[in-house]
């Protein structure tokens, strides 16, 4: 199944604690679908990368793993759905609070367009550390390991260019409950948020990539 522009709009909203797969799922729907991907921590991340004055305004929240207010991710958001409103559209990591899905409902009235499915894509706290703590990157390539489902080869050596492997600060045990709570806190509202809206469908981070995948479409099929 592809969407395009001319057949009909899908509006999906992607969330889920860090290390669901969100992003993964994003990306697949992108290159398999034809939806645009738009992942706000990307967009403050090339930002911050360029220097910009958005850049350097979010970067003290980004590196400290806190959230930016609400205003300017909206404010980013409205840009970009304005230049998108005829596409299927994946939102990965945005919402994260009530305020800015409350504004993206606004926004989209405003452009007629309205959420098609919120998609919580869940996974208990241990299995978010096991996969985040076991994510390490070579400091010369950046190729990604996971030390249980893709190990290198030799231990702490990268298998392409032979660089050093290192774990991400933010892949920390500590860091990663910090986001964890975070999560909880401010993001976990929105399942009672979209559940009112007769949106939210939830599933099982623990699948896997494929079977995840499997599901998230024929979700979208049905609608
Ligand atoms: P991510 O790549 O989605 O994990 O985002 C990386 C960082 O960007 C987050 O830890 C936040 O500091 C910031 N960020 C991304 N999206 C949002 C959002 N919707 N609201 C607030 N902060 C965000």
């Amino acid at each position: 199944m592809k969407l395009s522009g001319d057949d009909r709009h899908v509006l999906l909203v992607l969330f889920g604690p860090p290390g669901s797969g969100k992003g993964t799922q994003a990306e697949m729907l992108a290159s398999r679908m034809g939806f645009v991907h738009y992942s706000t921590g990307e967009v403050f991340r090339a930002q911050i990368s360029k220097r910009s004055p958005l850049g350097i305004k979010v970067e003290g929240y980004v590196v400290s793993g806190g959230l930016v207010p609400d205003e300017i991710v909206l404010e980013v958001v409205e840009d970009f759905v304005r230049a998108n409103h005829h596409n299927s559209i994946v939102f990965d990591g945005f919402p994260r609070t009530v305020a800015q899905a409350e504004g993206l409902d606004e926004l989209l009235k405003r452009c007629g367009l309205e959420l098609t499915l919120a998609v919580l894509i869940d996974l208990d706290d241990d299995e978010v550390v096991r996969r985040l703590t076991s994510r390490w990157q070579c400091r010369s390539c950046s190729k990604i390991y996971n030390l249980t489902f893709s190990p290198p080869k030799k231990e702490g050596v990268c298998d392409k260019c032979g660089g050093e492997l290192y774990q991400r600060r933010d892949d920390q045990e500590e860091t990663i409950r910090g986001r964890l709570e975070i999560y909880k806190r401010q993001t976990s509202p929105l399942i009672d948020y979209y559940e009112q809206q007769g949106k939210m469908v939830r599933l099982d981070g623990r699948l896997g990539r494929d079977r995840v995948f499997q599901e998230l479409t024929s979700l979208i099929a049905q609608k």
